[in-house]
């Protein structure tokens, strides 16, 4: 069992805004005391306008990583000192690692959900026909993450067209602008708009994809992990496709953070655990 905070402590932050309701600090927390480790992970409600100062704070502070959300993957990417490549090809930074004083930009989210296919659905995006709905910050990495991962093309279907080509060019000649008709040649359809998630102006929003346009011999991810079983899902599951919800993806993201910031192992099954009372209680 890892000690109190004490003098030694290694901190670690997510920043965000709002930040209360993040599960960052249960998932390291959890990490941090499996491992041993005398490590701690505390919430940064950091403004908009406020993301140059907090980076100055990180420095100052000697605050050894930090996982970074909404609304500052974008302005991060922008004022770190180095980028990993997936950082840099997607402008997003999701997590800042300190290394001999740098700060060292990194994104993980596409890694995560990947890692959350292999694990939640034992399913592997090598050669596979994948089709991803939206074009934010999370279709991007998804895009990029499904490319890395070996997918044969990556259509993505937006309701704004520009985006949508923006999104497709992160999986190079492998990603085009598709439209919902293509959903019946893909093996893999991954939800990732808003809609559908609880207390937000989404909630209640039509989906872009009719889940009924799914069926069976596809998989159907949806991103929005509250509720952790959306209407979509339980459409497509209706119409016979296999889904997995987006807490997953959240947990090995998460991992995938935690690797980088103490080159260990990160214990998923126990974050895995954690994620999922989390969202139980909820
Ligand atoms: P974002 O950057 O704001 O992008 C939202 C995308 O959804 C845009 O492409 C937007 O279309 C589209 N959209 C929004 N409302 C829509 C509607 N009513 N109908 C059709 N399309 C709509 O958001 P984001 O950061 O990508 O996040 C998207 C979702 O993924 C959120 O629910 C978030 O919680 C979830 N997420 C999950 C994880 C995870 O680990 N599971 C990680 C990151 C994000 P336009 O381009 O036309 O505006």
């Amino acid at each position: 069992m890892s000690p109190q905070p004490n003098g030694a402590t290694v901190v670690t932050g997510v920043m965000g805004h709002p930040v209360a309701h993040s599960l960052s600090p249960l998932l390291f927390n959890t990490a941090f005391e499996i491992l041993g480790l005398d490590w701690a992970m505390v919430a940064f409600d950091v403004d908009d306008g406020e993301t140059a100062a907090a980076l100055t704070g990180m420095r100052a502070l000697q605050i050894r990583g930090m996982s970074v959300t909404m609304p500052h993957k974008e302005s991060v990417c922008a004022l770190v000192d180095e980028r990993a490549d997936t950082a840099a090809q997607l402008g997003a930074v999701n997590s800042v690692v300190r290394r001999d004083g740098a700060l060292v930009g990194h994104n993980t989210d596409g890694a995560g959900l990947v890692a959350s296919l292999r694990h939640g659905a034992d399913y592997s995006v090598d050669g596979a026909r994948c089709l991803v709905v939206g074009a934010g910050g999370a279709a991007r990495a998804a895009v990029l993450g499904l490319a890395d991962a070996g997918a044969r093309e990556v259509l993505v279907v937006n309701r704004s067209p520009d985006r949508a080509a923006f999104a497709a060019s992160m999986a190079g000649e492998r990603g085009r602008v598709g439209t919902p008709d293509d959903v019946a040649l893909a093996e893999l359809v991954v939800q990732a708009t808003p809609v559908g998630m609880r207390d937000t102006p989404s909630e209640h929003a039509e989906p872009l994809v009719d889940p009924a346009r799914l069926g069976p011999g596809q998989l159907a991810v949806d991103l929005v992990y509250h509720p952790r079983d959306t209407a979509w899902l339980e459409g497509a599951r209706h119409h016979g496709a296999r889904t997995l919800g987006g807490l997953g993806m959240l947990v090995h993201q998460a991992a995938a953070q935690l690797e980088l910031f103490t080159s260990l192992e990160a214990p998923v099954e126990a974050m895995w655990a954690a994620a999922q009372r989390a969202v139980a209680d909820e």
